[in-house]
């Protein structure tokens, strides 16, 4: 976006006029609660391979293996707490229409409290039979994955190569272009079909927001940039702090 920034009192009122509010969150938004983001330092594919452990082919191969990084995967958001971004949003779904996207598979906004989630790459959390499809939410850490049956559970994420639920993604993109607001907050834009969604928000008349302390690929299209994490920032857009 060309034209001057907006200041903060005409942001906030933007947001106060709005209906329809989306938040739409990558993994930035769980990085203060200590789980590791995909990309840049500590980003968990630089340590592992996805082909070894993170796609279908790789499951069939050797589902140990990959129930192993899981596993792991599992015991670090374990350990990990809804942090105040987390918190803000699940307060402000109480007090008005609001729907969070996430590309998120930690949980961490089910965590926090909110309720109204499109989660578009699946749930560390949930899992599905390899076999029959039939899908749960199991808490437990490590889960133990092998059936009595003999069969297999494996995680409900979207893997490398997998598609998206269609479902999911439509009712993603339906509140995209029904948004008065888009806050996008802590996402590298890099990862597809998702990153599209601000975009169709643009092109439906959104107002939207960015925080993130980089700038990505996708930073012309927002209104209002934030260059700050996402408890500063969405500190500074709701309570004022
Ligand atoms: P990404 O790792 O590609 O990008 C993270 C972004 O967050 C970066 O642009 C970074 O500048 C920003 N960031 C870092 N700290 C921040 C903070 N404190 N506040 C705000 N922003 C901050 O993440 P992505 O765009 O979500 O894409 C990664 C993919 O990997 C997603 O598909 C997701 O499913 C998966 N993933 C999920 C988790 C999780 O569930 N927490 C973690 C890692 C990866």
């Amino acid at each position: 976006m060309s034209e001057k920034q907006l200041s903060l009192p005409e942001v906030r009122s933007k947001l106060d006029d709005a209906d329809k509010l989306i938040f739409f969150t990558g993994a930035g938004i769980s990085a203060e609660s200590g789980v590791p983001t995909y990309r840049g330092a500590g980003g968990i594919w630089g340590s592992y391979n996805y082909e070894e452990y993170a796609c279908q082919d790789a499951f069939l191969r050797n589902p140990e293996a990959v129930w192993s990084f899981h596993n792991y995967r599992r015991e670090l958001v374990a350990a990990c707490a809804p942090n105040e971004g987390h918190r803000i949003i699940a307060q402000i779904e109480q007090e008005r229409p609001c729907t969070v996207i996430t590309q998120n598979i930690d949980g961490l906004h089910h965590a926090a409290g909110s309720k109204n989630i499109l989660e578009l790459h699946g749930s560390l959390w949930r899992v599905r039979c390899q076999t029959t499809g039939e899908k749960h939410v199991d808490l437990a850490v490590p889960f133990a994955a092998r059936r009595d049956d003999g069969l297999w559970w494996r995680p409900d994420i979207i893997w490398f190569g997998d598609a998206l639920d269609e479902r999911v993604v439509d009712s993603a993109m339906q509140a995209a272009v029904q948004a008065d607001v888009f806050i996008s907050i802590g996402t590298s834009a890099s990862v597809f079909p998702a990153a599209h969604l601000p975009v169709y928000a643009q092109q439906a008349g959104a107002f939207l927001i960015e925080i993130n302390p980089e700038e990505t690929p996708l930073s012309h299209v927002y209104h209002h940039l934030m260059r700050m994490s996402a408890s500063d920032a969405l500190g500074a857009l709701f309570n004022g702090t």
